[in-house]
């Protein structure tokens, strides 16, 4: 039986009519799609998905006669049947000596509903003697909706009876974060289809904090829906490793799975404990480890924190993040300080009141604060530190956030001493036959300093510069190729340049300099210029 489309669609009364009849003579079937680690390439686990199929109208996809199931009460029948495929494929497995691994299948809402279908799961698997390890059962957020006592019940009872439980199509309600607070699943599934498209952008934002949150709380996140390659890659990046979707395999009939089970390796479905951290968890800091891999592929210095009555910790950092800010400091250097006890009084309250934020907004927060770090070369040190800061997780009082951060000390000394070493300069320039001004490289303006204005009659403001000071003739048309390259070589971030240029009709010459200072990515932003007159008796 091939997994393609129908004949014709069935309609809602065809269906009903045809219901017991695909019961009793197997119409109703299954169809298994594999759970795939990833990184190793060994199956996980596998989901049993329904068909029906009529003799004449052809193969139906769930879509188009599920919710005439449920409308007429039949699902919760259709899903027993389905639980029984199961149980029986997997007892001819088990015999049969074909290496088996869990077999989620799905719950509808309605089938908890006035249905005792618990009882019946167990049932089944008793009558088959399946271990309780190789069935999972999957429910979904909207299972949720008005009846939320109802569901924790029903995740309570299979929970008691060993069942493992996931949280499927996780990420397209509103409430994900609450309902996982409340239903304590073993396993979370995203599916791309959600978030389509945008696995660059937003949506690539929403699922990485997804799969961080999901680590914090301790629970293996499953990609479904995956297609591509870059796909899988991405997941991978973020943390997520478990992947189910058409890159690795459409869903299969029975034949075709087993050959897959004997084919590929499996491997348990770890609980990925060993993807969550301890500030003092020694593995962390392997640097061949996993997680540090894992961790270490998510773009630019990253630290996870929590926060909880006013005590902020690292729970996390990458190690970009150390080089950014540690600098010379060890990984486990970094593992001993206190994040908080490192900020002075005003930046421990800029740092807090940005984390309050965040957790108000719920939206990235910036701020900048200075800490102390110590150092076996520098000693004690104090860096500038500009966070970006954004909650991704909470459970009672209990916050997590995801950082970004950059060590703008350099840049902010840079300016400091620019904006230090202008202010004398102008100062100077007054006593000292200087000329000073300022270029703004990406728009071309000119201001020149006051004595400029004074003694040259220049204007306050000289737009498309340096064309009109050639123009007047205060620079010799001579050094005009010169002088362009110059404002090239500015544009493309030289730090200095300086020459002496014969200045004015009368040809005195100056010795005429440039500095160049950066926008806080490093591109050039201004060059402060300066023409100092070069005396007889130097
Ligand atoms: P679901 O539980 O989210 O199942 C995953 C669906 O995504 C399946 O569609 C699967 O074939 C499809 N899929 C798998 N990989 C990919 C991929 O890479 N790309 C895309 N675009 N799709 C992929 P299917 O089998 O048509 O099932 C649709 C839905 O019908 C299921 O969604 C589930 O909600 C429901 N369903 C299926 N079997 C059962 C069942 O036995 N009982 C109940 N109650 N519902 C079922
Ligand atoms: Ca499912
Ligand atoms: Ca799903």
């Amino acid at each position: 039986m091939s997994d393609t489309n129908a004949e014709r669609k069935m309609t809602e009364r065809e269906v009903i009519a045809f219901f017991d009849e695909a019961v009793n003579y197997g119409y109703i079937y299954n169809v298994y799609q594999p759970k795939v680690n990833h990184v190793t390439g060994r199956m996980i686990g596998a989901e049993a998905l329904m068909r029906l199929k009529h003799p004449l109208y052809g193969l139906q996809m769930p879509a188009d006669f599920i919710p005439f199931f449920e409308k007429n009460d039949l699902v919760f029948s259709a899903d027993l049947v389905v639980c029984e495929n199961v149980c029986k494929f997997l007892r001819k497995c088990i015999d049969e000596g074909v290496p088996v691994v869990p077999i989620s299948v799905n719950m509808s809402r309605y089938d908890v509903y006035n249905h005792d279908y618990v009882e019946q799961v167990e049932a089944i698997r008793k009558e088959y003697d399946i271990p309780v390890k190789y069935i999972h059962i999957e429910i979904t957020e909207t299972s949720a909706i008005g009846g939320m006592e109802l569901m924790t019940d029903v995740l309570a009872k299979f929970h008691e009876l060993g069942y493992k439980v996931e949280m499927d199509d996780f990420g397209s309600g509103y409430s994900s974060l609450n309902i996982l607070k409340d239903l304590n699943v073993d396993v979370i599934k995203l599916d791309l289809n959600f978030l389509s498209g945008d696995i660059g952008g937003r949506g690539g934002a929403i699922l990485s904090s997804i799969v961080q949150m999901t680590k914090w709380l301790n629970t293996p996140v499953v990609a479904e829906g995956v297609e591509t390659r870059e796909q899988a890659e991405y997941m991978k990046s973020i943390g997520c490793n478990y992947i189910q979707g058409y890159y690795y395999s459409k869903p299969l009939d029975e034949p075709d799975f087993i050959s897959k089970l004997n084919v590929l390796d499996h491997e348990p479905l770890s609980s990925d404990s060993e993807l969550t951290y301890t500030i003092k968890s020694g593995r962390f800091w392997d640097p061949k480890s996993m997680e540090t891999l894992l961790f270490n592929n998510m773009v630019g210095p990253a630290a996870i924190i929590t926060y909880k009555d006013g005590k902020a910790e690292f729970v996390r950092v990458n190690e970009k993040y150390i080089k950014e800010i540690g600098m010379n400091l060890t990984a486990k250097e970094m593992l001993d300080i206190d994040l908080l006890d490192s900020l002075d009084q005003d930046s421990k309250a800029i740092f807090k009141d940005a984390l309050d934020l965040a957790i108000r907004t719920e939206d990235e927060v910036t701020c900048e604060y200075r800490r102390d770090i110590c150092s076996k070369i520098c000693g004690e040190e104090k860096v500038l530190i500009r966070s970006y800061i954004r909650m991704i997780g909470q459970a009672d009082d209990r916050y997590l956030f995801y950082g970004m951060v950059r060590n703008i000390t350099a840049d902010r000394r840079r300016y400091e001493a620019l904006e230090e070493s202008e202010k004398k300069f102008r100062i100077a320039s007054e006593q000292n036959n200087t000329y000073a001004w300022e270029y703004e490289i990406s728009t071309h303006r000119m201001r020149p300093c006051f004595r400029c204005m004074r003694d040259l009659g220049l204007p306050e403001l000289i737009e498309n510069y340096p064309q009109p000071v050639f123009d007047s003739g205060l620079f010799p048309m001579d050094y005009y190729d010169l002088y362009m390259d110059w404002m090239k070589q500015l544009e493309d971030g030289v730090g200095e340049l300086e020459a002496i240029i014969p200045l004015t009709s009368d040809r005195i010459p100056f010795h005429v300099r440039y500095t160049t200072e950066y926008d806080e990515n490093g591109r050039p932003l201004k060059a402060y210029g300066s023409a100092t007159l070069v005396e007889n008796n130097r």
